[in-house]
């Protein structure tokens, strides 16, 4: 078995580590990959928006299976391409992507296919969308539409705020192209929540839940992030929300693409918002793994993983997945200066010995000429720590994570704070 995973940060090493973990007998290649992937893999230096080059390397490597994880080149059509040419590929093609490279469409799709989400409207002009402000109740949230590397969506407190967003995004082309259309939306109240599930467009099977920490600082403090780490299984995700989300939320929202003529196979990501009550309503989707989420969700899955991709791909019903019991918790260590002006270049050292239970994902890192592992992305580990139980998890992720070391290493030491006052909570 060949199989080409799309992509170089830590959702690709983790997908390469999973499918390795499973199937030690594959042949694994990564495009671009990154030094972590280079060591379980062959990295292939081609661009993730290189599509002639990707569907040339799937010819020469003689390549069964793609695995597509970023969201652009499944956007730009990469999958369409692949399968054009009779490759089995998970991601949906860029009719499916539209789900995440388009807020407009995935509203409105929502509203058509009767998916609970919050009330919205959709501008192209500058006037129309600041009167529309102007008369609605605070607080707002403001949405560039196109793919804006989840820095587009912009929660406002006052009506002054809102109008100051959506003035960078249509009048001062902020995100370029991507904020050329504007979504204004109700804020909705309640915790959100991840649910990763595999599909062939008409069955669902879903990977473990999990929530993110989007800001620098600990207390979810300081500015907004690519992710701070990331956490899973969720006690806020208990089976019967699971079952509703997966009835009112993920299988409409198949059957709508479907009638409309989009086939969809790959992953679809539901991020919800659940509210007191317990009702899950739709924040975005996305039509790839979630980033560092994956770096959670994967290493629970103890087997099945690649049977589900197979299926999947060739349009069949997703097969079931082997779910370890226990957690998973994923400190981020990111460069000094991260979000804005990361420092790159400090030499990395990580210990041979780390905690039981841990496995180190590269992000942001590389090797220089003499085989020294450097800085080289404002994100550049992620310290995953599987474990029997979740405090377990938490200890071992921040233990990791103290040990290995840069000059400038950034990172949060309360990575699962809500997950562990759930669970005291409980007891
Ligand atoms: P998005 O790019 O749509 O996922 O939004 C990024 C983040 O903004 C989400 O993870 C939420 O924390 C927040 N957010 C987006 N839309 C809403 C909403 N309608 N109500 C409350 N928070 C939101």
């Amino acid at each position: 078995m060949r199989i080409l995973i799309i992509g170089g940060g830590g959702r690709e090493h983790a997908l390469a580590w999973s499918l390795h973990r499973e199937s030690p007998d594959a042949h694994l290649y990564c495009a671009p990959g990154n030094p972590g992937t280079a060591t379980l893999a062959t990295n292939l230096d081609i661009a993730v928006t290189d599509l002639d080059r990707i569907a040339d390397a799937a010819d020469a490597y003689g390549i069964d299976l793609v695995i597509v994880g970023p969201e652009v080149p499944l956007a730009l059509g990469l999958a369409d391409r692949l399968r054009e040419e009779g490759r089995l590929v998970v991601g949906p093609g860029a009719a499916g992507a539209q789900i995440e490279a388009s807020k407009a469409f995935a509203k409105d799709l929502m509203v058509r296919a009767g998916v609970p989400t919050a009330g919205s409207r959709t501008f192209t002009r500058l006037e129309q969308a600041l009167a529309y402000v102007a008369s609605h109740p605070e607080p707002l949230v403001v949405k560039a539409s196109g793919l804006a590397a989840g820095k587009g969506a912009v929660v406002c407190a006052t009506r002054s705020e809102a109008s100051a967003a959506v003035t960078e995004m249509l009048g001062e082309g902020r995100f370029g192209s991507a904020g050329d259309v504007v979504v204004i939306e109700e804020f909705m109240e309640g915790e959100e929540v991840s649910i990763l599930a595999l599909t062939d467009g008409t069955e669902v099977e879903l990977l473990p839940a999990a929530q993110d920490h989007k800001r620098l600082s600990e207390g979810d403090t300081g500015p907004n992030t690519g992710g701070m780490g990331a956490y899973s299984p969720i006690s806020l995700a208990t089976p019967a929300l699971l079952e509703r989300t997966r009835r009112e939320i993920l299988l409409p929202t198949l059957r709508q693409m479907a009638a409309e003529g989009i086939p969809y196979r790959g992953v679809l990501y539901a991020g919800l918002m659940v509210d007191r009550e317990g009702k899950p309503r739709v924040v975005e989707f996305n039509c790839r793994l979630g980033d560092p989420e994956t770096q959670v969700v994967l290493p629970l899955v103890r087997g099945g993983l690649l049977r589900c991709f197979e299926a999947i791909a060739r349009g069949e019903r997703p097969t079931p997945l082997d779910v370890a019991p226990g957690a998973a918790v994923t400190t981020v260590l990111a460069a000094r200066g991260y979000p804005d002006r990361p420092e790159k270049g400090a030499e990395i050292t990580i210990p041979d010995s780390l905690p039981e239970g841990v496995t180190v994902f590269h992000v942001g890192t590389e090797r220089d000429a003499g085989g020294t592992l450097r800085v080289a992305g404002g994100r550049v580990l992620n310290v995953t720590a599987a474990a029997p139980t979740f405090a377990e998890a938490q200890a071992g992720s921040r233990k990791a994570a103290e040990l290995i070391q840069f000059d400038g290493k950034v990172f949060r030491r309360d990575i699962g704070w809500r997950e562990a006052t759930r669970r005291g909570a409980s007891r």
